[in-house]
Order: structure tokens, then sequence, then C-alpha cells
């Protein structure tokens, strides 16, 4: 009986970053509540990562529920191309009161990725638009940006975009900066700065990677370079955004402001789809012409959808409350104190923490690696405990929903101590952390 949806579904669906050959069974979800997962055979899971880094409040949160719901009975949708709605407008008023000043104007489109080709279509028609031509992109090594065709050309190259190689655009790709590298990296942007249309980063946190870390400092300090050089800056926020850093954004730790920034995942508090990319007065007006030829050319068909607006209205309320902004700090002083714990641990090594993102290592003998097998073993233990965490290799990280409470996350900190401590592999020098990089 259990098992009648998990054939259902394996007859009919193909999931999203699964050998379909190998895997499990996706294991039917029937319903959520605040941290919770409840599947069809009556298990509950602790959700650790934010269902891929999507929930802030919480699954199935009444007062976004609400709010989509009474937008579902006013107006469902809308073409945005010669109309508007409150929804929309109401969103982007909010949303740019909370980013850097320089921060004007709001296109809506549906998902990180698609704000990511937003951000990169507007800075080389930009140059386009001012009648030079510039193709290449600056990104970081290791970067993730998305899975459509342009956010994959500005990601890492990997065992993710290798089939596509030949296809993906002039990228040059350099180091996140140190105080020790931040001279050689402004060297190799001074030789190539008339080429480059834009750079696009991940500030502080590079997710998919693997949570690799920087340091605010330097990156501002590299900032301030592309600002003087007059290259296009993309802040790729479709993680870091909305409280992950411990502030709202990544922005808020930055002493530079970007010109283009991008959101999604918890833009709609993981309720709905939706992506935004915002930009300075300076970008949009580069587009304002009798010229048709200048329009940005642009457009989805779900754009500034109304419940999805309605969803991040709502979720934008809780998350400016005081009980959530506590939270946030309240997890970010608990990862902390754990974090040392963990970093007692002989399996462990290389713990990070920005705000509510905290990562760790495991030191296996092999090389730090996506395809590493302790990551699927863990995967499942974990998950035996009633505890949902992802890892990536063998790499682990916690991205919880800011509902957690103290005690959900001392039950999820001991079954890490416990499992961790039952690994028995031996510890070897220093595996590179960049594992999505090509052979
Ligand atoms: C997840 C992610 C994306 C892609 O977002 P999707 O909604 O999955 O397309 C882009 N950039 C960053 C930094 C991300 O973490």
């Amino acid at each position: 009986m259990h098992n009648e949806l998990k054939n259902r579904d394996k007859a009919v669906n193909w999931h999203p970053y699964t050998q379909m050959q190998t895997a499990k069974d996706a294991i039917p979800i029937v319903r959520g509540k605040g941290v919770y997962l409840y599947d069809n055979e009556g298990r509950e899971y602790i959700d650790a990562i934010s269902s891929w880094w999507v929930t802030l409040h919480g699954h199935a949160h009444p007062h976004i529920a609400q709010r989509v719901g009474e937008q579902l009975n006013t107006l469902e949708q809308v073409i945005f191309a010669g109309f508007t709605h409150e929804p929309a407008i109401h969103l982007s008023e909010n949303l740019l009161k909370l980013l850097p000043e320089n921060q004007q104007k709001v296109f809506y489109s549906d998902n990180g990725s698609t704000a990511v080709e937003v951000a990169l279509k507007m800075c080389i028609q930009y140059a386009h638009n001012r009648g030079k031509e510039k193709t290449k992109i600056l990104a970081f090594k290791n970067a993730y940006h998305g899975d459509t065709f342009g956010a994959m050309s500005v990601s890492g190259r990997s065992v993710w975009t290798q089939p596509f190689k030949d296809l993906l655009f002039d990228v040059v790709f350099v180091d996140v900066p140190t105080p020790e590298n931040l001279e050689y990296v402004k060297h190799i942007i001074l030789e190539l700065k008339d080429e480059i249309a834009c750079f696009i980063y991940e500030p502080l946190v590079q997710g998919a990677a693997g949570m690799l870390m920087h340091n605010a400092e330097d990156l501002s300090e590299l900032m301030k370079f592309c600002r003087m050089q007059e290259i296009l800056m993309i802040q790729d926020e479709v993680f870091t955004g909305f409280g992950r850093t411990g502030k709202l954004f990544a922005a808020d730790h930055l002493s530079e402001q970007p010109d283009i920034m991008c959101f999604s995942k918890g833009l709609t508090g993981g309720t709905m789809p939706m992506g935004v990319t915002t930009c300075s007065d300076d970008i949009y007006n580069t587009f304002l012409s009798d010229d048709k030829y200048k329009t940005l050319f642009h457009g989805h068909s779900f754009t500034a959808n109304p419940l999805a607006c309605s969803a991040a209205l709502a979720s934008m309320e809780l998350l400016l409350s005081e009980s959530t902004q506590s939270n946030i700090q309240r997890i970010t002083e608990k990862h902390r104190q754990f974090a040392k714990v963990l970093s007692t641990l002989d399996q462990v090594e290389n713990v990070r923490q920005t705000g509510t993102i905290l990562a760790w290592e495991y030191t296996t003998g092999k090389e730090t690696s996506y395809f590493n097998e302790i990551g699927k073993l863990l995967y499942e233990e974990f998950l035996q405990t009633g505890i949902l965490i992802r890892p990536l290799g063998n790499i682990l990280y916690l991205v919880p929903p800011y509902c957690i409470t103290e005690e959900e996350l001392d039950i999820v900190y001991a079954q890490i101590i416990k499992i961790s401590s039952s690994f028995e592999y031996p510890k070897t020098a220093d595996a590179p952390a960049n594992f999505l990089q090509e052979k």
C-alpha cells in the first residue's frame, strides 16, 4: 500500500540531480508544518536544509497561505506587459527599500537561473546600447549561478557542465579574493577589462560548490577595483538573500554596491517560484531610447505573477518581524557554539560559518568530490534518524528554516555528533575543497 506512491512516481517522474537507475525511491511527502516534513508512512523529518535552501519560515506557514489564498480569489495572473497590479508594485517598493540605495528598478522572472539570465542580458546589452560589444564575463572559480545555458556558462566548469562545455560562452574565472591573491586577480582583470561586460559573483558564500566562504573585506576591495575599471557587477544573492548570512542581505556586509542583484529561493519564503533582478538607474536608463532596438526584449509568461508577489510580501513581513530577526541571531550564535564542538571531532575539518549557514567536511582518505560516496551514506544515516541533510559529497551543511527551535537544533546537533563520531576513515592531508572542479 505504502509503496503505491513510490511506484507511481517511478513510472512517470524524472527527478532533478538524480541518477534514476541507482537512486532509491523518492520519499512521498504528504504534508509539512514548521520545520517538519511528514511522509506517507507517518515518519517525520526535520528539514535542516530548508528544502534546497528556500524555506525561510517553515513549511505551510499560515500567514503566507492566507495571503496567497486571498490573492487567489482576487487576481491569480495577468500579463505584465501593458498591465500592472498592486502586489508587484508593493513588493518592488518594499524590496528596494531594503537594498543598497543604488538599486532602483525591479525586473521579475521565475527562478534563480532566470534572474541570472536577465542580469547577464542587461549587462551585455548595456554595452551594446552604448555602441560597444563586450562578450567576456568575469566569474569566480567554483561559482554556481543556475542550470540554464547562460547561468551554466558563468558557473565553474564541473561534472555538471561537462556535456555542454563546447557550447558555453567565454568566461574568465578568477579565484575568490584573499589578501594574498588580490593583486594577482586585479592584474588579470586589468589585462582584459575592455572586453569584460560584467563580473558575476556569489557574495560571501559559494553555495553549490560546497558552502565555500570568503571574506567581506576582500570582496569589497575587489568590487571597488571593478567599479574603478567600469566593470558592471552582478551580485547573485539567490541563496544569500533574506537573512541567511545573519544580515538581511550579503550586501549588508559589504562596503561597495553592485550594479545588479539577483534573488529567488527565500524570496517567497520558499512557497512559490519567483525570481527578481534589480538594477541601478544607470543600467535602466541605458535602455531608454526612441530606438526600439534598445528595448530589453525579455519576459516570461508568469512575469510578476500576483500569487508569487503576495507570497513574497507575506514572507517579507515575517522576515522583518522582531521574532524572526531574533531567531536569525539565535541560530547564528548557536551554530557558533556548535562549530567549536564540531571542530574537536577527529574526522571533521574545515568547519566554517556565515550567519545561519554552517558547513564542515569529513576526511575520508579520498579526494573531496561531489561523487564521494560518504555523502550518500551520511544522507541515509541522517534520514534514518529523521533529519533531512543533503551532503555535497563529503561536505555537510545546515541551512535551517528560521523557525527551528533550540530543542530541534539540539536534536540535529546531537545526531551530527553521534554520526560523525562513528565514521572511521583515515585522516589525510588537506584535500582541495573545490570538489566541483572538473578533472
Ligand atoms: C540556486 C541558485 C541559483 C539557481 O536558482 P534556481 O531557482 O535553482 O534556478 C542561482 N544562483 C545561486 C547563488 C543559487 O544558489
